[in-house]
Formats: C-alpha cells, structure tokens, sequence
C-alpha cells in the first residue's frame, strides 16, 4: 500500500475551498445554491491593472525573473511600505511570492523548528495552524468570542507563551472575524512581547485596505516601532485590488529570515509569474480609487448584513471593522434547533440552498462565516434561506 509523508498526514485540505467545490458540485446536479463561502472579492480586476498585465505579454516579459521579484516590483513594493505604513524597507528585506499564501508558507519553512510553538489567535485564517503544521511545529491557539470582538487580550497573550515560543501570529482586519485592533490594543500586545526577545512577530495585513473604521490602518509595527527587527510584515495584492487569481503577495522583515524564505522559494516555485508581477506593479503605483468603490460597496453590504442577520432568532453579529467576511456567533440558534453544532448547523443551511463555511474550520466552534462578496440581492436571498432554515 502506498505510504504517505507524516508531514502531508498532519494537515488537511483547506475548509474554505471544500466549501466552495461542494457548493459547485451541487450546483453541477442542478441544486439552486447561494455561495457565501469564498474568500475573494466579486469586482473584477481593474483594468488599468489587466492592461499591464497585457502589455507585459506583448513586451515578451515572458521570462524568469529574479526569484524575490523584479526590481521594479520590489521597487513599488518599498514605495508602498513607505507611503502607506511609515516603514522603511531595503531591497534585502522584500520578498515576492505567489500569493499571501506562499509568503506565509515560506516563513514557517524557513524560520520554524519541530517542536517550536506558535501563537496563533482565533478565530484564524484557516491556513495558519496547517502550514505550521507542515513545518513541524505546534499552533497555540488562544481563544476569543464575539463577547470580545474576537480579539485577544494582553493577558491571554502572556498566558500562552513558552519558552518554546517562537512565533506570533497576528492578523488585523482579521479574515474571518472582520476586526481590527487598535493602536492601543496593539501597543499592549507589544508590551508582552517586548519582555520575550525570543519571539518573532508576523502581522498578516491582507486585508488592510478594506476597513471602515474611520481610522488610519495601523499595525502592530505602527504601535511599537521599536519591534521592527523582529517582525515580518506580510500583505499582497489579492483583496485590496481583486487579483485573487494573479497570485502575488509580499514580506518585509529581517534581510537573514527574508533570504532564508528566497532559499525555500528558489527550490520550490522560484519566481512569481512574471506577467502577475508586471500587473502587481501597476496596481501599488497606479491610482488608488478603485480600492475605495470596492470598499465603499462591501460597507454597504456589511451593514445590511449585521443588521439582518441580529435580526434572526439565536443569532448574535458584532459589527466589523473591515474585510468581507461577518462572522456572526449562531450558539443559541444551534442550541435552539436541538443541532449538534456548527458543521451540522452549515450541513442544514446548505438543505436550505446556502453555502457558508463553519466557524469551527477557524478555531471558534459556534459561528459561521459570510462572505458579502457578493451582490446585495444575493445577499437578500441568502437571509432569507437562513431564516427558513432556523424557523423550525
Ligand atoms: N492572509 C489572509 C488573512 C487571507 O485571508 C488570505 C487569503 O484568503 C491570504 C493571506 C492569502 O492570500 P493569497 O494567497 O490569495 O494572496
């Protein structure tokens, strides 16, 4: 019989996307089902950005580039930290990688040992604790609930280190919850790790630029700028541009860790595509209101969504601060339909034509996930089938 990797057998496929291939293998048998499970914008690449990329083919840059990134890439790149998060980066300390996903991965190969503990905060993305995984190291993960808007508290943050600690993970606006910490929050966190040199931070800014909070983005490097030696930053340009598909993401962090991740990359996947790297460019130096109308019209979404959904009997939805998930809290109504939990409660609702992902795939056992990016009428449909499926 054929034997696999302990490693490969340690993780599992990610929930997220088994949703959304459910979903269409529902829809192949002529199901009428409403998909609220993806994790990516519904607008379409704007075309300035899609222009680039095309011009890149005709102009035959076509070839592998270096494997970190072009330089004009790694230049808008840097151009960007500056302008838009007040850090100062060299071309050492940039990386370019196929999508967030590979960034992240990159770092856990690179910089983790077996055996190594990880603190990662739920509600999570749900790749984190399976690529650390991967690496051979432990997630630690620290729970939070609505009551909390899902973040977690200084204490918490302590309570979890080790001195096996060697990673903190922190994402803010946070896919799935939709909150962001504040400065001050984000100060205190950094109060904690000052005392425990031997953790590095890693702050996944995703989704930094879909948030309403009417404050400025800031990270946790915007709060203690004194952490700067021992954070990676990690963002990209899928969300904020819809270029889920393009696949480019980027690290800024400590030129030793960002060359040992370039080691990784060169012997896996070498260079992101050339022509996504030429279309990435254009989207960081190009105009920016192409952000703001997506952004514009995910709020609006958002707040039909909140409200809606506190509407529904048993169900509690603590308004957000940004992305396009809401990451409504469904305990009672479980409870109230004598439903074991969250997967059987997303199993009934998908009986009822609707596709979520439940919150237990993100460490918080009791919620599901909504995707808003989808129209306001689709939207207004799957209330409505939610309701039908919590009315006994
Ligand atoms: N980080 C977070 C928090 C995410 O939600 C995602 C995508 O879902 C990523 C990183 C990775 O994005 P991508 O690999 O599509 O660039």
């Amino acid at each position: 019989e054929l034997q696999l990797s302990d490693r490969v057998q340690r993780i599992k496929p990610s929930p997220t996307l088994a949703v959304t291939s459910r979903a269409a293998e529902l829809r192949a048998q002529g199901k009428d089902i409403i998909g609220l499970g993806v994790g990516e914008p519904d607008f379409d690449t704007p075309d300035h950005i899609k222009e680039a990329g095309i011009e890149a083919i005709s102009a035959g840059k076509t070839r592998y580039t270096a494997v970190d990134g072009t330089p004009g890439l790694k230049k808008a790149i840097i151009g960007k930290f500056q302008r838009e998060n007040g850090l100062t980066y060299e071309p050492s300390q940039i990386l370019v990688s196929s999508g967030g996903k590979q960034s992240f991965f990159n770092l856990a190969l690179a910089y983790l040992n077996n055996g190594d503990e990880v603190i990662i905060p739920a509600p999570y993305w749900v790749s984190y604790p399976d690529m650390v995984l991967v690496a051979g190291a432990k997630p630690v993960v620290i729970e939070t609930d609505v009551s909390a808007r899902f973040k977690i508290t200084p204490a918490q943050l302590e309570a979890a280190i080790t001195d096996k600690t060697r990673l903190f993970v922190i994402n803010s606006p946070s896919n799935p919850s939709g909150m962001a910490y504040t400065k001050d929050e984000l100060a205190a966190l950094g109060d904690v790790l000052r005392k425990h040199p031997q953790i590095l931070i890693a702050t996944d800014d995703m989704y930094e630029h879909i948030l309403w909070t009417g404050q400025p983005f800031v990270n946790i490097l915007n709060a203690c700028p004194d952490l700067f030696d021992r954070t990676i930053v990690l963002n990209g340009v899928s969300k904020a541009y819809a270029m889920t598909g393009w696949r480019i993401g980027y690290a800024g962090g400590p030129a030793k860790l960002i060359k040992a991740m370039n080691k990784v990359q060169s012997q896996s996947t070498s260079n992101p595509s050339s022509v996504s790297q030429e279309a990435a460019q254009a989207a960081l130096n190009g105009p920016q209101e192409c952000v703001g109308h997506m952004v514009k019209a995910f709020k609006e979404r958002h707040d039909y969504l909140v409200a809606a959904l506190n509407a529904l009997p048993g169900v509690t939805c603590a308004e957000g601060d940004g992305t396009f998930y809401v990451f409504p809290d469904f305990r009672q109504a479980i409870a109230d339909l004598g439903l074991e939990n969250d997967i059987a409660l997303a199993e009934r609702l998908l009986e009822f034509g609707v596709a979520l992902v439940p919150g237990s795939a993100f460490g918080a056992e009791g919620c599901l996930r909504l995707s808003f990016a989808v129209s306001m009428d689709t939207l207004k449909a799957a209330i409505e089938r939610i309701s039908n499926a919590l009315s006994k």
